[in-house]
């Protein structure tokens, strides 16, 4: 191996941060290049009052937290929001002050690495197709139920972000014209159906009119509605109140609503559910398979998508945007050369026995554009380093 390329194994190697910036909580990991997190650290996301800079110093501030602990190569921020084509910029984020925010470059100057941007819930679902529930599968759906939506498409093995970068922002298909008040400023969007907010919304709408099916409820929040949180429903449910078990059962079937609705756009042969509300499982997910299969276009008559809960948990969208990170980093470095657009399925990681075609595979891939470039796993090694698919 030439000195060149041993350096350049030895940089590629060097793990990544991965910053998940939420409605409520800002999460940050050092990941290494299995998908493993090293290292962690959290914060509270500023408000929505506070000005874009105060966002700026909290990821600024993580990543000198977390780069004097460890040699990182580069830093992935996945965020809330509608980010551009170019992923550098966050043209609108309903739960933060960005509006328009060139974040790439803001941060880059700051930290002094190279810095992606990508939505939250295209992170998850990339590190679900590589490292979770997706794995192995070319066409995924992911839809994420935490305050809000979010949601993320692969489609035959590539990331789509869509023509303006905005894709996958299920949360605000209208599915109840008319319906609840969005803070998107449409009504009825999904979101208001199926979300960690819409249990707490009904939990305290029950709550507030003194129904006597929610005593449990009433009790758990010592009979102050404000202090229901979307976690204590789901306890609750958990341990079998049946007024819990209704409301995650009436999100269920409004998932299971959307997912059919999905599935007629997208044809995915795999949902990922992931986010908050997902951590109570098959409470949710089942009532959700029954309306999805109930609502499904040419049910009977088509093979069904899989519903599978997310495996990576909400620590999903740190480790996809440090493996984005990654990602671009390779690819500046490499300007493009070696960039594949697909994921390596089980089928095609097989053919990929010899350089022909790793070869073969780089060039479609590089013909692709700039769709988000997935290192080939066949060219990992059994230890957990990886070595560049050889192109000559
Ligand atoms: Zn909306």
């Amino acid at each position: 191996m030439s000195p060149t390329r041993t350096r350049v194994s030895r940089l590629a190697l060097r793990p990544t941060i991965g910053i998940d910036i939420g409605g409520t909580k800002v999460a940050a990991g050092v990941v290494d290049v299995d998908g493993n997190i090293i290292d962690r650290t959290r914060r509270e996301t500023p408000s929505k009052s506070k000005s874009a800079r105060e966002v700026e110093d909290t990821i600024a501030d993580i990543v000198a937290e977390l780069g004097a602990r460890h040699h990182v190569l580069a830093v992935g921020i996945g965020a809330a929001g509608f980010v551009d084509g170019t992923q550098s910029s966050v043209l609108f984020a309903p739960h933060l002050a960005w509006r328009n925010e060139p974040l790439r470059d803001a941060v880059q100057r700051r930290v002094r690495l190279p810095v992606v941007v990508d939505n939250d819930a295209n992170a998850a679902l990339w590190a679900e197709c590589r490292f979770g529930a997706a794995q192995g599968e070319s066409h995924v759906v992911c839809v994420n139920l935490g305050t809000g939506i979010g949601g993320g498409v692969v489609l035959d093995g590539v990331l789509h972000r869509g023509r303006f970068g905005v894709a996958g922002e299920f949360g605000h298909m209208v599915i109840v014209p008319g319906g609840h008040r969005c803070e998107c400023g449409n009504r009825g969007c999904w979101e208001q159906y199926a979300s960690g907010n819409v249990l707490v919304r009904e939990a305290r709408e029950l709550v507030v009119n003194d129904s006597p099916v929610a005593y449990r409820i009433a009790e758990a929040c010592q009979g102050d509605p404000r202090r229901i949180t979307g976690p204590m429903v789901s306890a609750l449910a958990a341990q079998g109140d049946p007024a819990a078990l209704e409301l995650l059962e009436d999100i269920g079937q409004w998932l299971g609503v959307g997912l059919a609705n999905l599935a007629a756009a997208f044809d995915p042969g795999l949902f990922v559910i992931g986010g908050g509300v997902s951590d109570v499982g098959d409470l949710l997910l089942e009532p959700a398979r029954t309306s999805f299969r109930r609502t499904l276009t040419g049910r009977g008559f088509r093979p069904e998508a899989t519903v599978v809960r997310a495996a990576l948990g909400n620590e999903a969208g740190l480790i996809g945007a440090a493996d984005l990170a990654r990602r671009e980093r390779s690819r500046r470095r490499d300007r493009a050369k070696l960039v594949t657009t697909r994921l390596l399925l089980p089928r095609r990681r097989e053919e990929l026995t010899h350089s022909a075609s790793v070869r073969r595979n780089t060039r479609r891939a590089t013909t692709t554009g700039t769709g988000t470039a997935i290192e080939p796993a066949s060219t990992r090694r059994g230890n957990g380093t990886w070595r560049r698919p050889t192109t000559s």
